[in-house]
Formats: C-alpha cells, structure tokens, sequence
C-alpha cells in the first residue's frame, strides 16, 4: 500500500462558554489543522494537530501547516502501514516538530486499523479498558467558584480533577485547593494542581508545606526542568512533568533520574501514536502514573488519545483528557468521541473509530499527490 494524497485542512474551534484560562494563555478559539492520508486503495486515514494557542508550548498553528507543507510532498509513494519507517522519513526531512509529525502518524494508524479491521488501541497492543477514565481541568478562576465546580464534576463521576493555578498571589491559589478540598473530601477523587510551568520554586515550596494534609499531586508546577529538579525532597508532594517532557530522551532522563513522580503526557508534543505507546512502556517500567491527552482538538485527537488511554495499565492511568466540552460541533455526529459520567468509551469500529464530516472543514489548504 502506498500514501496517493495528503490533504491538510485548517478547522476553527471556538471554545464554547469561553474563554478557556490557564497561566500562560487565555484562549476564545483555536486553529486545529486536520490531515487526511488517502492510500492508492482508496482507503482514508485522519490525523488532527491542535496547538492550544502560540505561547502554551513551542507550537502553533502555522507551525504545524508549515511543517506539513515541508514534509508531506516527499510522502506520497510512502508505505503507511509502516509507522516506523514513516517517522525515520520524517526525521530525514525535517528537524523536531514532533507536534506535526504526529498528525501524519495518527493518520497512518487510523488507516493501518482500518486496514487490518482493528482498532487503533489493539494495534498498540491491546485493550486493557473499554471504558476509559477521563478528568476535568477547572481554569483559572476564583476560589469558592472553582470549589463549585469541582464538585459539580465529582458528583458528574470524573474520577480525577485538575485545578489550574498560578500567575496570582499564591495565598489565592492556596485558597482555591484548600476550598477544593473542603467540597470533595471523602469522594475518593484523586486531585491533580496544575501550575502550567508558571510558578517561583519559592511559591511550590510554600504551597506543598501550607496544604500538607491534602493529597494532590503538583503538576509541571516551574518552568524548567531544572527548577522542577530542585524541587525534588523539599516539598510533601508528588510531582508530575507535562509541559517539559518535550520528548521520549527527556522522558527517560526523568524517569531513569527520578525527576518525577508521574507525568501528564500530550500525544502531539511527544510525536504522535507510536512515541506514545514507547512512553507508555517506559512509564509502565518504572510504575509512574500519566495521562495521555492532547493540548486541545475535536473528535479525531480525542479518538486517537482514548485509543491510547485504553492500553494503559488501569493503576497507572490517571486518564485522558479531551476538548469536547469546550467544542459545540463534532466532526462526527454520529460516533464522536465524548465524555459520560466521567469516563469515555473505547469507539467499536476499526482505526479511530470515528468519520469525519469533512464538509466542516471547507476545501483544504494543501494538496499533494
Ligand atoms: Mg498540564
């Protein structure tokens, strides 16, 4: 089999009661760029890359168009049921930019799925959760508000939070988990406190020491690793890395160094499905809990993320998360991917498990072959 055509669409997604507040960004819409892989057979296969805005990681929309541009010309003729061989082909022609590189990878495994008649988590290895957790991410927002809302979504049935902080005085963020804590104690609820690169060590250290009778876990509380190193014994808190585990040699630094405790890990930023399930094994090897999200994306990031999510070892899955709340049109209707109670089901047909209605998306801004 052989790639024919690359299509490379751009989508906007408007976030739905927005805007969406996290440290280093608020965002009222998001550009995702959307790829669709046609094989000389006929058969499609669908990828999606969705920077959340241009200052939360080193990617962004026009990046990830520029990247595709730079690329796909020299794939057409390749094999896509090699997934390996395609990614060392994309290495030869461009440097980094994993988070484009993974839109052509999903579009390859969602093709190889459907070519084999399996679904995409069977081709990582297999299905260890139909129903795959998932978690809420509160933004940034005033204290009692936030300890409402964590616990509408427990009463919802997430089975885990994560409460965004920083870029504030730190009593208010204090405040806001300690509020949090007051409405789900007892709930069972693992709670997650999400700094998004932007807090002093200074202000980590106080605040893991002022909550010491709460157990979350502080997630990519600095912004360099090297800060998040220093933090290591000095506070009471697990700590998990997102925004730094830019790559699987990081990763294995981290995790061979014991740098952390877990991580919060982003399908596009580490380079698509099989970087994935490579970071998933590692983490497996040395019992260290993660997510596996997207930064943010309609139905075909969150089918390819849940695919993923579903192979984790249910003790070391901490969930995956989605956009969908935050986005008012699925691409597919019918079988889009969605949240219920807390948890996403596995879709039951082959590849992603999802159709796209590519009329959304209007004609494509790049063509090849
Ligand atoms: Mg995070």
């Amino acid at each position: 089999m052989r790639i024919a055509e690359i299509h490379v669409y751009a989508h906007d997604l408007p976030v739905v009661d927005g805007p969406y507040t996290i440290a280093s960004s608020t965002v009222w819409s998001l550009q995702t760029t959307l790829v669709k892989i046609v094989a000389d057979t006929g058969l499609i296969g669908w990828g999606e890359t969705c920077p959340v805005g241009p200052t939360y990681a080193p990617s962004h929309a026009l990046g990830a168009r520029a990247a595709l541009a730079e690329m796909a010309p020299a794939l057409i003729g390749a094999n896509p049921l090699q997934p390996l061989m395609l990614r060392r082909q994309m290495d030869g022609l461009l440097c980094g930019h994993n988070y484009a590189k993974a839109a052509i990878d999903i579009a390859a495994h969602d093709l190889m799925g459907k070519h084999y008649g399996v679904r995409v988590a069977e081709l990582l290895g297999g299905v260890a959760s139909e129903r795959v957790p998932s978690y809420y991410a509160t933004g940034i927002g005033e204290p009692t508000e936030i300890a409402r809302i964590a616990a509408e979504k427990v009463a919802q049935g997430f089975p885990r939070l994560q409460i965004k902080i920083g870029n504030r005085p730190v009593d208010i963020d204090i405040e806001t988990i300690r509020k949090v804590w007051e409405r789900i104690k007892g709930t069972g609820v693992r709670l997650a406190v999400d700094g998004n690169r932007s807090l002093p060590a200074r202000d980590v250290l106080r605040l893991s020491r002022e909550c010491p009778d709460i157990p979350f876990i502080l997630e990519q509380p600095c912004n360099t690793l090297e800060e998040i190193e220093l933090l290591k014994g000095r506070v009471l808190h697990g700590i998990y890395l997102d925004e730094s585990g830019v790559d699987l040699s990081t990763v294995i630094r981290a995790a061979g160094q014991g740098l952390c405790d877990g991580f919060g890990m982003k399908l596009t930023r580490i380079g698509g499905l099989a970087a994935m399930a490579t970071f998933r094994d590692i983490c497996e090897a040395r019992a260290l809990p993660h997510t596996c999200d997207d930064a943010w994306g309609g139905d075909i990031i969150a089918a390819a993320c849940t695919q993923i999510g579903a192979t984790v070892q249910p003790r070391l899955n901490e969930g995956v998360w989605i956009a969908q709340p935050y986005i008012a049109t699925p691409y597919d209707p019918e079988n889009g991917i969605r949240i219920t109670d807390g948890y996403i089901d596995l879709p039951k047909r082959a590849g992603l498990g999802i159709s796209p209605d590519e009329t959304l998306f209007g004609s494509p801004v790049q063509q090849y072959g």
